[in-house]
């Protein structure tokens, strides 16, 4: 059996490197005589690795004291309605805002919560750009200010953030660990872990501690972002072998050379495959090139009936899962960080040669 590039949008190819390590340490972890998944949550040998994993993302990201890391579970759907529960607690409405399906996912949990402003959105464009910041309408009196700088469905990214006083939450789902980011500029960050980080299971939340006093006392024990914080994210058993992987996956990341290393590589492999299809009449990409997504590359063909023969033909020249989200159709390339460049590679030589077959 051979593995193939894999191009999924998540849960999504992981490090080979990362998947041997843990295939070898699977029945006997460390000379434990049991796996990571058997293992008591409160051993020494496990809390040890969540202390590990904690270690290296803040040396990944230079996360500094001022900040939590919480390994929370339910997915980042889960955290669309956690993060209004916890943070707006106090504040009469939060700001959104809303640049595409995710955006909008999350405005849809938090007005379960409180008044909800939509301060900008690109809905009338097609979520084909970015709201430009200088016209939003902010609230500097509101709980905060959500965005999701990755909207993994259209392919757009954004890297600049709005000018404001607000505490800036971040859906980073799948974008975390693929650029430099500045984690003071922002007020919580996180992002479910299926894309970036590991396997589905645990979301990855760096909150800003002053903001952890948010959290009343008459939240459901397990969403208080405090009593997470309190806990060291183990309130109740945590998603102890994603926990494991991801540690896994930030010692690969720290031997790539880090963050600052893999964004290097991340932009040449994007390049390449917005220039492929940027070069031919065949294929194309609708966003705004100042905020074309490098993790997550929508395309579409000129001849949209030969859309499920080049799905076919893909999958069967070993490049996986290139279809476009339910809702949009089209095809996706996601490449985050552990997608290296001979994938692309590969997928661009496919492209070129199923042009020359079907153009
Ligand atoms: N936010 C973004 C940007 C995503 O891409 C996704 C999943 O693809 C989610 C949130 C939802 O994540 P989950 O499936 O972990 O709830």
């Amino acid at each position: 059996m051979s593995r193939v590039y894999n191009f999924c949008s998540g849960p999504a190819a992981l490090p080979e490197e990362v998947l041997k390590k843990a295939q070898s340490e699977l029945l006997d972890w460390h000379g434990a005589g049991v796996s990571v998944m058997e293992m008591s949550h409160r051993s020494a040998e496990f809390m040890s690795i969540l202390a590990s994993a904690k270690a290296r993302l803040a040396r990944l990201l230079n996360i500094s004291d001022d900040y939590e890391i919480l390994f929370a579970q339910g997915g980042a759907s889960t955290l669309f309605a956690q993060i209004p529960a916890n943070l707006m607690n106090g504040f009469d409405s939060a700001c959104y805002l809303d640049t595409g399906a995710w955006s909008t996912k999350a405005i849809k949990e938090a007005k379960k919560y409180g008044q909800v402003n939509v301060v900008g959105s690109s809905k009338e464009q097609r979520y084909q750009t970015v709201p430009d910041f200088s016209t939003l309408t902010l609230d500097e009196s509101a709980a905060y200010l959500h965005l999701c700088p990755n909207e993994t469905i259209g392919g757009l990214e954004f890297s600049d953030l709005p000018e404001t006083s607000l505490p800036i939450v971040a859906d980073l789902s799948s974008t975390i660990l693929s650029r430099k980011i500045d984690v003071s500029k922002y007020g919580m960050i996180y992002a479910g872990a299926q894309k970036n980080v590991g396997p589905a299971g645990v979301v990855i939340c760096i909150v800003r501690k002053d903001l952890l006093a948010r959290s009343s006392d008459d939240l459901p024990t397990t969403w208080s972002f405090a009593n997470l914080a309190k806990n060291d994210s183990m309130i109740n058993t945590p998603p102890t072998f994603a926990i494991y992987l991801a540690d896994l996956v930030f010692e690969w990341l720290e031997n790539q050379g880090g963050v600052e290393a893999i964004e290097q590589a991340n932009i040449r492999k994007a390049e390449a495959l917005y220039r492929a299809i940027d070069e031919s009449d065949f294929y194309s990409n609708p966003i705004d090139p100042a905020y074309r997504s490098r993790m997550n590359v929508p395309f579409v063909l000129a001849d949209k009936s030969l859309e499920a023969v080049f799905l076919e033909e893909s999958e069967a020249a070993g490049l996986r899962t290139l279809a476009g989200h339910r809702s949009v159709g089209g095809m996706r390339a996601s490449i985050y960080n552990a997608m290296p460049m001979e994938g692309v590679q590969a997928l661009i030589d496919f492209m070129h040669s199923f042009e020359q077959r079907h153009g």
